[in-house]
Order: structure tokens, then sequence, then C-alpha cells
């Protein structure tokens, strides 16, 4: 990959991780991005930083055996790089990943609702169906295969987004002609994006039918 490239994709990082905090997806230094370069190897946000506060040289390089290539100033991948890793193996055809605590997706999950897109027509066009992966321990390899395995499940399209139950949503963009992986990147955080709007739908009209029901009409 020449430089020139890489460092468009350093780029793309920085502004997707202001498209989240810009749209409310993120708090202080939560959420977590990556690209898959050429060779296989990661390019991934840094563990403890504000993704809203970063420059193309704070990117995090992480190698095909999952080892992180020394940083300048040594700066750590995301704590999440096993998600990460664990999704593009089992989705050859994905590029992107990006990974939000979406406040509306962890208050329909943790009141154990499960919003679905294909109620809204138009959201259906983008997010034909919405995976819920259980919550489980952070960090754990078995976190890291359920959400593999949502995202990787039959029937094709498979899923560009799930949810991820008392914690976010996990997206990703596929890489196709066309469609670098910088596209790919804003494919993931727009679906994120759509996840939000899904979930605050579902939560106001939830609370609507509440109001109704204690009204008696
Ligand atoms: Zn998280």
């Amino acid at each position: 990959m020449i430089d020139d490239e890489l460092e468009l994709l350093r780029a793309a990082v920085v502004a997707a991780g202001r498209r989240l905090a810009a749209r409310g997806l993120i708090a202080a230094s939560e959420g977590n991005l990556s690209v898959r370069l050429p060779d296989g190897s990661l390019l991934i946000t840094p563990s403890g930083l504000r993704k809203d506060e970063l420059t193309p040289a704070d990117m995090v390089i992480v190698g095909l055996d999952g080892a992180a290539v020394p940083h300048r100033r040594g700066l750590r991948p995301s704590s999440d790089l096993a998600l990460h890793r664990a999704v593009y193996e089992a989705r050859p055809d994905v590029v992107a990943y990006a990974h939000a605590h979406i406040a509306s997706a962890m208050a329909l999950t943790l009141a154990g609702e499960h919003p679905d897109p294909a109620e809204l027509p138009e959201t259906a066009l983008f997010i034909p169906r919405l995976p819920v992966v259980p919550l489980m321990p952070l960090g754990s390899a078995a976190a890291a295969q359920a959400l593999a395995a949502a995202l990787a499940e039959p029937p094709e399209p498979l899923p560009g987004v799930a949810l991820m139950a008392r914690h976010g949503a996990a997206a990703v963009g596929s890489g196709q002609p066309g469609n670098p992986a910088a596209a790919a990147l804003a494919t993931a955080v727009d679906r994120l994006e759509l996840v939000d709007v899904l979930c605050r739908v579902w939560l106001d009209a939830a609370l609507i039918r509440a109001a109704r029901a204690l009204g008696g009409s």
C-alpha cells in the first residue's frame, strides 16, 4: 500500500470518530474504529483517547498475527481488538468496523426490547435486519465469537450492524469495487446513526403506547 493511501485511511478514521461524537453516539473515550488494509493488517483507533480528538498519527497498526506494530508514542490498540479481528475473520468482505455505546440502544436492550427495522420501511432499506448479541463478559473470546457469528449469520445479505445488549452496537462496511475502505467506514458509521434513529423512534413509540394505556384510550 502506498503511503498516500494509508494517509487517506488514517484521515478517514479521524473523520469517522468526529462524526460519531458529533451525533452524540459516543462519550468520553468510548467507541472504536478500524479498517482492514490490503495486506490484511488493521488500522485501529488507540485505547483510552477521545475519538473526536484523534489525529491521523494516533492510529495503531496491528499485523496479521494480532500483534501491534510499536507506536511512535507508545499508544496501544483499542481494547476491543479481539472483536474487530473476529469479525474480519468471519466476514472476508468486510473492510471497516465501527462500534459505539449508543444510549438509545442500551436503553432498549436494558429493558429487554428488540427494535425491528422491518417495521420502518425506509430504515429497512439500509438495515434489513438487526441481530442482537446477548451481554457477555467484556473482552472475552465468547463475546468476540458471538458478535462475529451474528454478523455472519445467513441468509444474504449478511447483517451490516448488530446490537450488543446493554452495551451498544457494532457496524461493518464491505469492500467492493468502487467502495474502498474509507467509503466502507463511512457506511459503517451511517449504519450506527440509523440504528440510533431506529432505537429512538422505537423508544418514543413505546412511551406513546404506554401513555395511551395509562389513559385508558
Ligand atoms: Zn464497547
